[in-house]
């Protein structure tokens, strides 16, 4: 029998879900492109995961679309290249291999690609504000060849001329430290391009706007996905109390029960189906008939 005392603790729980939510138009043309070459070729591989869900990449592998880490393992199907990009050996590796290359890099990821090529041909050193092993930052990498480096405090270049370009999904304070701290190096010149991603700065600021009104922020997404963690770091840098889950069955009970406004915030890899089946555990932590515990 349910606890009275816990059913109208819940019940008075008011939940809100930021938007946007599900996936983001990168992720979903991503997976539409990687189904149509399933469709066409056949066997389909992608260069890493395609999004960060297990639950997702099951499905995609039970219609023939398989994660690998090498293009070597490509042969005999078609590689697609995530939204995340890849640098432009990857392409050149598909040629020499004669494996069809689908190319799904999103749109706003590509344009970051394009601006670091055109810095390094015009002679700047190209400074690269994100992480440093993220595929994203690994591909902008690659289009940028020698001129190319990841933004730390510490580094001095020797180009007097240098351009700054930012990962999708990092965070405008961060781009905007990284900024100052180079400015005070008194290159020639620094030039600036904002390349962080409308829809991640949507959430950033719904993550933001959370932190200050609930009494926990449940953030919802994988743990290897970049603009999940910083969603999770803005919250907690809010002094807010946080969770990060990848599923609703990791959502501490207890801790639920004892809080009145929670808020839920979703990572753009993370499909609809898992924010509503969190938020619908947020709502009632109690329902005795989960299927996902
Ligand atoms: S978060 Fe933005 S840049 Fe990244 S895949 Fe989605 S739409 Fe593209």
């Amino acid at each position: 029998m349910r606890d009275a005392g816990v059913k109208r603790q819940s019940e008075r729980r008011r939940v809100r879900v930021a938007r946007p939510t599900g996936f983001c138009f990168g992720v979903e043309r991503a997976i539409r492109l990687a189904r149509d070459g399933q469709a066409k070729h056949g066997r389909v591989f992608t260069l890493g995961e395609l999004v960060h869900n297990p639950s997702v990449l099951d499905e995609l592998e039970r219609e023939g679309i398989r994660a690998v880490k090498r293009v070597e393992q490509c042969r005999g199907g078609a590689l697609v290249i995530r939204a995340h990009g890849a640098p432009p050996e990857v392409a050149d590796r598909c040629r020499e291999l004669g494996i069809t290359m689908i190319d799904a890099t999103c749109p706003y990821v590509g344009k970051v690609q394009s601006v670091a090529r055109r810095l390094k041909s015009q002679g700047y050193a190209v400074v690269v504000v994100g992480e440093k092993n993220h595929p994203e930052v690994r591909s902008i990498l690659g289009f940028s060849g020698d001129a190319g480096r990841v933004y730390s405090p510490r580094m001095r270049l020797r180009s007097p001329k240098v351009g700054v370009v930012a990962q999708t999904t990092t965070s405008h304070p961060r781009l905007r430290e990284a900024v100052a701290n180079l400015n005070r190096l008194r290159y020639t010149e620094l030039r600036v391009f904002d390349t962080i991603c409308e829809e991640v700065t949507a959430r950033q600021r719904a993550a933001a706007r959370l932190a200050a009104v609930c009494d926990l922020v449940v953030v919802v997404g994988g743990r290897s996905s970049a603009n999940t963690s910083r969603l999770a770091e803005i919250v907690r840098d809010a002094g807010a109390e946080m969770v990060h889950v990848e599923r609703a069955s990791e959502l501490p009970r207890e801790r639920l029960a004892r809080c009145r406004r929670v808020g839920v915030v979703a990572g753009s890899s993370t499909p609809a189906w898992v924010v509503s089946e969190v938020a619908d555990f947020v709502r009632n932590p109690d329902k005795e008939d989960r299927t996902d515990v």
